[in-house]
């Protein structure tokens, strides 16, 4: 079960907005409804290859580096293990083995390191990009974190260090978003640290209700991003969870907020609208109302028809 913590920088945050502390403060809605949700709807388990690597996707693969955050969201997809330190800690061996499965998959070009949040682990983190940056397969590196949001302090020297390990590859830095109020001077402090250590950075963001389930709160969340170097890249809808139900917004309400969104924002500034579907077949688009088609199912990326789950 997901821990509650909050950092000092959060505490404040969430005093004067109730969206924000609706992302961090547990809720007496956060149930367990396994008819409308599981506890791993992407199904990362059942593609672990070996211990911390997701092997899903022929050319890319997904290291889980920590269950360890800086501070922990209600609505996480990994809530089944993220905050569970025991579990989730990855040893020397594991990385090991995660280096001889690389090795035995030469097809697998980029790697995703997310957790948990990488950054909260800058040691290991530097061991981990330097392994792996090192083998002559790995074209692109990706690093998913919510430190500059969650408590931007953290985003120090150990953390610039462990990002300049890697010397060869593109190294992307995927910062999740969610509301602008997180979008502060601590947070933009800190993303002015991390720029000049990676590739670029973008942003990806989940739709919430009672976060940013409208077209203000996420017109000013992306325009803000983009205005401090952020190119927004993903807006997903919210994973079917268990304990994150309520978090779910309407799928058609979505997809009107998504379309206004795309009117009115440049292309630059708006993220692609996507579906991780469940059972675990891959982020599809969800088309906007600009033309007609079928709201109640899609085709994932092997064509099998998903019908979506009705709220
Ligand atoms: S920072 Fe990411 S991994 Fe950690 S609790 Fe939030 S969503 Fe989950």
């Amino acid at each position: 079960m997901l821990s509650k913590r909050l950092s000092p920088h959060l505490e404040t945050i969430i005093k004067t907005c109730p969206a924000v502390h609706r992302e961090f403060v547990p809720s007496k809605k956060e149930g367990w409804d396994e008819k409308m949700t599981t506890a791993d709807p992407l199904m990362e388990e059942e593609h672990t290859a070996t211990r911390g690597l997701v092997h899903k996707y022929g050319n890319r693969a997904l290291v889980l580096l920590t269950m360890n955050c800086a501070a922990y969201c209600r609505f996480c997809t990994r809530r089944r293990k993220v905050s569970d330190l025991k579990k989730g800690v990855i040893t020397d061996k594991d990385l090991d083995n995660i280096v001889a499965y690389l090795k035995k998959h030469p097809e697998i070009k980029e790697l995703i390191i997310s957790g948990g949040d990488p950054l909260t682990v800058p040691i290991l983190l530097k061991k981990a990009l330097t392994r792996f940056s090192r083998l002559p397969q790995i074209k692109v590196l990706r690093v998913g974190t919510r430190l500059p949001v969650s408590d931007p302090r953290q985003a120090d020297k150990k953390v610039l260090a462990a990002l300049d390990a890697v010397k060869r590859q593109p190294l992307y830095l995927m910062v999740h978003f969610e509301h602008p109020a997180e979008i502060n001077p601590a947070t933009v402090r800190a993303i002015r640290r991390l720029q000049p250590h990676v590739t670029m950075i973008l942003s990806q963001s989940v739709f919430l209700k009672g976060v940013n389930d409208n077209v203000k709160t996420l017109y000013d969340l992306f325009s803000g991003l983009i205005e401090i170097g952020i190119k927004p890249y993903y807006i997903f809808r919210c994973d079917y969870v268990s304990g994150a139900e309520h978090f779910i917004v309407d799928f058609k309400k979505e997809t009107e907020i998504m379309t206004k969104l795309r009117s009115r924002l440049s292309g630059l500034a708006c993220p692609l609208y996507v579906i991780d579907v469940p059972g675990g077949a891959g982020k599809v688009p969800a088309p906007l109302n600009f033309w007609k088609w079928d709201k109640r199912a899609c085709l994932d990326f092997n064509g099998t028809r998903i019908t979506l789950k009705k709220l």
